[in-house]
């Protein structure tokens, strides 16, 4: 099933309706234009870069290698560590890089290859079908809105937004969560997908369970990612040492994949906006809602926009996700420009410890209880958005 399809079959409701959007003053139309000039003006095709090929044999070479060295090769505990810690990171470039890219259409216009990139992600573990529908349709159309956006959701050991209920172990949420991050993947590779499919839901919202090729596409990534990950190794190794090696290259899987999603979604400067009173009307205009709901971070590190896939320019990510993330920082020149001129508030760190460490001070202020008299969290808190932010 494609996207499309996918999007009509999407029903995030915060009162059983489908969600809408404010009017759009010309904010998206203008933003459109502006970056179809500069393709137009360029000559620079918006897929299909040569340099994403290069990335992508890169990545899964790296990957391979890890992988190899670690069931081959090593022989001590060190050598292991140090290796799995490297397939970790090698798994997480592939998703950032790789299969982000290609489940979005953004990697190539020709579909047949967006389908085999996008296959990554069921050879990580995970499946490319459910990804669609949670990522490109969930959290792309309705961002950090509660009731949609099941990546939000780490309910009951996490609150997130101010819309979600405050439980008192939550006081401490900004220094256990990180641990939680990384067993998110264990979740997602051996309940998460299974639930959901069986379910036929993601959170509150349905999705059309998965059919034929798609399928046989999720059971048979399953099935090779256990291959790969358990037997093969299993051959050459006791099982607790495959299970060990297993696990802590999960962890840091997870703790890096999360931490990168945290960094653009779950900070003080991002909004967590719902729907207006008694309505299933979110206050703005989707694109203005992406600009809010996103911040930027580390934009002028090059390895860093690399290994990420773009990732640390989400905001131009969630405007134009059809686009490859090679072009995004070019992008984000036009779109900053764009939202000055229509006054639409642009936010980025401009590195990864300012953007960690709001992260932290966001968890750590949805852990405790809002001041006495407000009735808004989030008017309690002065904004850091002085201190943290690159002027724009
Ligand atoms: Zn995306």
């Amino acid at each position: 099933m494609n996207e499309h399809a996918l999007r009509a079959a999407a029903r995030p409701a915060a009162s059983g309706g489908k969600l809408t959007f404010a009017g759009d003053a010309g904010f998206h139309a203008e933003i459109k234009r502006r970056v179809l000039e500069y393709f137009q003006r360029t000559g620079l095709s918006e897929r299909d870069s040569p340099r994403m090929y290069v990335k992508t044999a890169a990545l899964l070479l790296w990957c391979g290698a890890s992988y190899a060295l670690l069931v081959f090769a090593a022989t001590t505990w060190w050598q292991g560590a140090l290796l799995s810690f490297s397939l970790a990171l090698a798994m997480a470039g592939i998703g950032f890089g790789i299969q982000h890219d290609a489940n979005h259409g953004a990697y190539s216009s020709h579909r047949a290859v967006n389908r085999l990139m996008g296959l990554t992600l069921d050879l990580l573990g995970g499946s490319s079908y459910l990804w669609r529908f949670k990522h490109n349709v969930l959290h792309h159309t309705y961002t950090n809105v509660v009731s949609a956006d099941d990546d939000i959701n780490l309910s009951p050991l996490g609150r997130l937004s101010p819309a979600q209920p405050r439980y008192r172990l939550h006081r401490l949420q900004q220094f256990y969560l990180w641990a939680l991050y990384g067993f998110l993947v264990l979740k997602w590779h051996w309940v998460y997908d299974f639930k959901n499919v069986a379910r036929g839901r993601i959170a509150r919202n349905r999705f059309p369970r998965p059919r034929g090729w798609s399928l046989v596409e999720l059971i048979g990534g399953k099935v090779l990612f256990a291959g790969w990950v358990f037997v093969i190794p299993a051959l050459f190794h006791p099982w607790w040492i495959v299970l060990l090696y297993y696990a802590a290259t999960a962890f840091v899987l997870g703790l890096v994949l999360t931490v990168v999603f945290q960094l653009a979604h779950c900070v003080e400067e991002a909004e967590f906006p719902e729907p207006l009173p008694g309505t299933d009307r979110l206050p703005a205009a989707w694109a203005v809602h992406e600009v809010q709901t996103t911040v930027d971070f580390a934009r002028a590190s090059q390895w860093l926009t690399w290994y990420v896939g773009g990732l640390n320019f989400q905001i131009e990510h969630h405007l134009f996700p059809r686009i490859s993330h090679v072009h995004y920082p070019r992008i984000a020149v036009i779109v900053q420009a764009v939202c000055a001129q229509f006054g639409v508030r642009y936010a980025a760190h401009e590195s990864v410890v300012g953007a960690l460490s709001s992260h932290w001070r966001w968890l750590r202020r949805m852990g405790r209880p809002a001041a006495r008299g407000s009735t808004d969290e989030s008017a309690a808190w002065p904004s850091r958005l002085g201190d943290t932010l690159r002027p724009v």
